[in-house]
């Protein structure tokens, strides 16, 4: 079986990225960011606006991990519904988290506009097919909520799912008008192009090694150099590695697979996705999909563990194509690539403290696009020194997933057990499942 050759399209496509050096000697500065994803250079970008001296550091290039080979996919909130972060946190807390994360989209087609980012940003809307008729009792209370906040979503029938999307599986859905597509790599190099503008420094192929505290100060250790800052904040999500060991434990590593089709001929485009919408459906293991600016059918699910994937890795991605758009048929798969999602067990991202001036924004479940964008702005607001209280977003006690040492073992399980659930499912089974994580 041939190993495949892992491209991401979005790197094919994306503009070139700025050239930024490792850094060498010892620096002092305002703040340092280690990690230059959406949540790093957006939080180096408004710390850089509202005046501060910012360095970032990233171990990678600019969008060599999540943030450079997601989906693309805008979507408004988190995973948990509305009214179920009220009843976690109050009506206050709750609500003021719910209007901060679904405005996430907001930020995002701000700042790209704001900055002159070209990324092939649409703000079609985002789908939420069902794949079930329980799942469809689930998306009608989920309009419900979001109608009663004000939003901008609607429940559909399985015929206007069928004609937003092309495809006759489902059996109806949800339409969020607040989210869209971005063409993810392009969206983070430009924004750290729009951080070099700032005067902010960005020093990439540069692991942040050892954080030590001196003279209250905070210092990082690099290869070959060193900077000190009062304020370090920690944006490595799913890639967190030995920089912060007690982080690393509050979230397990998923991975997550994407395959893209040649251009699809203008003759079938008509028949998927004709309004330009992104759509991630209701399965445990769930299936995102939407078209790039030529036409393409990208496709994304549950990853594999392997480095080196082999075709027969990918053949139930390809199968999810065929049977959602059986038109593709002998369309050729052009590009094959995936990455590490962030899951953590309450489904929420986590905002941290970790000491005087040591903050953290990981955990997106998915979501990162939006989520990642608007956790920089909070972390940013709170290193300017905003209170508690005014970020709209609630500090979370550093907790470890239990058993973390075992969360490899435990993910790899817990994709065969969901993919069992969505088997049963689909042969027509009821199945009720609780899980902590789904990827
Ligand atoms: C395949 C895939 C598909 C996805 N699809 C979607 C989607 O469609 N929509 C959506 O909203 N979300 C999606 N996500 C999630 C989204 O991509 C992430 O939540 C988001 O990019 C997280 O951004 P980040 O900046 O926090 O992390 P990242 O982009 O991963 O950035 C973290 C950076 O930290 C660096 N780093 C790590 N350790 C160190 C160190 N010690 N020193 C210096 N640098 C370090 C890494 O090199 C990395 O560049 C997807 C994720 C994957 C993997």
């Amino acid at each position: 079986m041939p190993v495949l050759k892992l491209q991401s399209l979005w790197s094919v496509t994306a503009p070139p990225g700025p050239v930024c050096e490792p850094l060498s000697g010892t620096q002092r500065t305002q703040a340092v960011v280690i990690g230059a994803g959406y949540t790093g250079l957006s939080a180096a970008l408004h710390l850089a606006e509202a005046g501060r001296e910012v360095v970032v550091l990233e171990a990678a290039e600019i969008g060599e991990r999540a943030s450079g080979l997601n989906g693309g996919q805008v979507i408004p909130g988190v995973k948990p519904d509305p009214d179920v972060l009220e009843r976690l946190l109050g009506p206050y807390a709750g609500g003021r988290l719910v209007a901060t994360t679904g405005a996430g989209p907001d930020l995002v087609f701000e700042l790209i506009a704001r900055l002159g980012i070209e990324c092939e940003a649409k703000r079609a809307g985002w789908i939420q097919p069902a794949t079930s008729e329980a799942a469809l009792v689930q998306l009608a209370r989920r309009v419900e909520q979001w109608l009663r906040r004000g939003a901008a979503v609607s429940l559909l029938s399985r015929s206007e799912v069928l004609q937003l999307t092309g495809s006759a599986l489902y059996r109806g859905g949800l339409l969020d008008r607040r989210g869209g597509t971005v063409q993810p790599l392009a969206y983070v190099r430009g924004l750290a192009q729009a951080v070099l503008r700032t005067g902010a420094r960005i020093h990439t192929r540069t692991p942040a090694l050892r954080l030590g505290r001196r003279n209250g100060s905070w210092s990082v250790e690099t290869p070959q150099g060193s900077v000190s800052a009062p304020v370090v904040i920690i944006a490595t999500n799913a890639y967190t590695d030995g920089i912060s060991e007690e982080l690393r434990r509050t979230l397990v590593a998923v991975p997550s697979f994407q395959v893209a089709t040649a251009p699809v001929p203008v003759e079938l485009r008509s028949t998927i996705l004709p309004e330009g919408q992104a759509a991630s459906d209701t399965w445990h293991l769930l299936r995102y999909f939407r078209l790039d600016a030529s036409g393409r059918l990208i496709l994304g699910s549950r990853g594999t563990f392997s480095q080196s994937p082999h075709l027969r890795d990918v053949q139930y991605h390809y199968q999810a194509v065929h049977e959602l758009f059986p038109q593709l048929k002998g369309i050729p798969f052009e590009y094959h690539w995936g990455g590490l999602v962030a899951m953590t067990q309450d489904q929420l991202p986590h905002l941290h403290e970790l000491g005087p001036g040591l903050l953290a924004g990981l955990g997106y479940n998915g979501r990162g696009v939006a989520m990642a964008t608007v956790m920089g702005r909070v972390l940013a607001r709170r290193a300017l020194g905003a209170q508690v209280a005014e970020l709209g977003f609630p500090v979370s006690p550093v907790l470890p997933v239990p058993f973390h040492r075992l969360s490899g073992v435990g993910a790899r399980a817990m994709i065969q057990y969901l993919r069992a659930i969505d088997g049963l499912a689909r042969l027509g089974g009821r199945v009720r499942s609780r899980v902590p994580f789904r990827p």
